[in-house]
């Protein structure tokens, strides 16, 4: 069988056409009409607001942090059950981070569990400096409690839509609800740059900020002139142009992920040990990956091996960033919930260029393993 992908780059008609026309009038550069059209189309999925197109989901978040003045020795609160990358970037800076656990219900940010965090921290005679709320596989976050608590603490929230372009809550774009929002176009993700980024924000002085230390914080002048540190961080105008490609086709890309989605369900759901994530209330998910959890000790180990013997990518959930040797000094407020789902689950095959009978093979190997046990 030839090379089954969790998820791989899909490309649409018009990428490559738009990458041309970067070639054809010189614009290989980190500005011009790709980068412009792209950050439009991003603004129309993220209510209007203005969006900055950058080089990775990973420099968005460090601008993020630098954005809110986040300093060397601030503490930050960041979900524990996420892809590193939510986090690395408070090691750039010397922030600390703590790691808050996840419920069952989105799999992300436990609201009791930060409440509880936060109360923690302040007993301590600190005030933490930020949150970073992840969207994780697509799935929004119980953004109403956590907006609560923040706003009541008045504690700024970044929200992690790195995997949640598309995907929202109580009609609410995910990137859009918290201070500052970041999205990720690396290969793998619902729609790539091959590798890009982008941050979002309704505060038009955080916007304005952001677009200036982005481009190395070059001040109006006839030489370079820097008040503060630049960074350079913004997005090629040759991959812009795949982006801008690729947001043509954005929402076919998510309804044929929910499709995949509602097959593994439809066709596994039923099995004893075998469990997928509802939608809950309010929720819409651009369901970037599907995932499953199998309760069962060993088994999503178990049905990962045997699909790789048939050259079938699948892979276990993220690893908890509290169990992740990088922050094993780091503080965590928890209950074990992510342990458990790592310990349980499996990312299937989800990307959009599947097809059916691609899906079914997937499947009928599943279905051959959960018959033995
Ligand atoms: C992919 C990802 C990132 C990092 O984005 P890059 O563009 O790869 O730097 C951050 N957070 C989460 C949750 C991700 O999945």
């Amino acid at each position: 069988m030839e090379k089954v992908w969790l998820s791989s780059p899909h490309m649409g008609e018009n990428e490559r056409k738009y990458v041309n026309e970067a070639f054809d009038t010189n614009w290989i550069a980190p500005l011009g009409a790709n980068v412009n059209e792209f950050e439009k189309l991003l603004s129309q999925k993220l209510n209007n607001q203005e969006v900055l197109s950058l080089s990775s989901g990973t420099g968005a978040i460090h601008l993020a942090l630098t954005l809110l003045n986040i300093k060397r020795g601030d503490v930050v609160i960041c979900q524990s059950f996420t892809f590193a990358a939510s986090a690395f970037p408070l090691e750039y800076i010397g922030a600390v981070p703590i790691f808050v656990d996840s419920e069952f219900e989105t799999w992300n940010m436990d609201p009791v569990l930060l409440r509880k965090c936060i109360e923690d921290c302040l007993k301590h005679g600190t005030k933490p400096s930020a949150i970073i709320v992840v969207h994780l596989y697509g799935m929004p976050a119980q953004m109403n409690e956590i907006m609560e608590i923040a706003n009541e603490f008045d504690i700024p929230v970044i929200e992690d839509a790195a995997e949640a372009l598309g995907s929202s809550y109580f009609n609410k774009p995910c990137g859009s609800i918290g201070k500052i929002g970041i999205l990720s176009f690396n290969g793998n993700k619902i729609i790539t740059t091959s590798g890009g980024g982008a941050l979002t924000s309704a505060d038009n002085e955080i916007m304005k900020r952001a677009r200036h230390i982005s481009a190395q914080a070059k001040e109006p002048a006839h030489f370079y002139l820097h008040h503060e540190t630049g960074y350079n961080y913004r997005l090629s105008n040759v991959l812009a142009g795949i982006g801008r490609g690729q947001m043509e086709v954005l929402d076919e890309r998510i309804n044929r992920r929910r499709e995949i989605f509602e097959i593994y369900k439809k066709e596994l759901g039923s099995y004893e040990f075998v469990q997928f994530l509802d939608e809950p209330e309010g929720c819409f998910s651009n369901r970037w990956l599907t995932t499953v959890l199998f309760n069962k000790d060993g088994l999503n180990e178990k049905v990962r091996k045997n699909l790789e013997n048939e050259n079938i990518e699948s892979r276990l959930l993220w690893k908890p960033l509290h169990q992740q040797p990088v922050f094993k000094n780091v503080k965590y407020f928890g209950n074990n919930v992510s342990d458990q789902l790592f310990y349980k689950g499996l990312c299937l095959p989800s990307g959009s260029n599947l097809s059916n009978s691609i899906i079914d093979a997937v499947i009928l190997r599943i279905k051959n393993i959960l018959d033995e046990v």
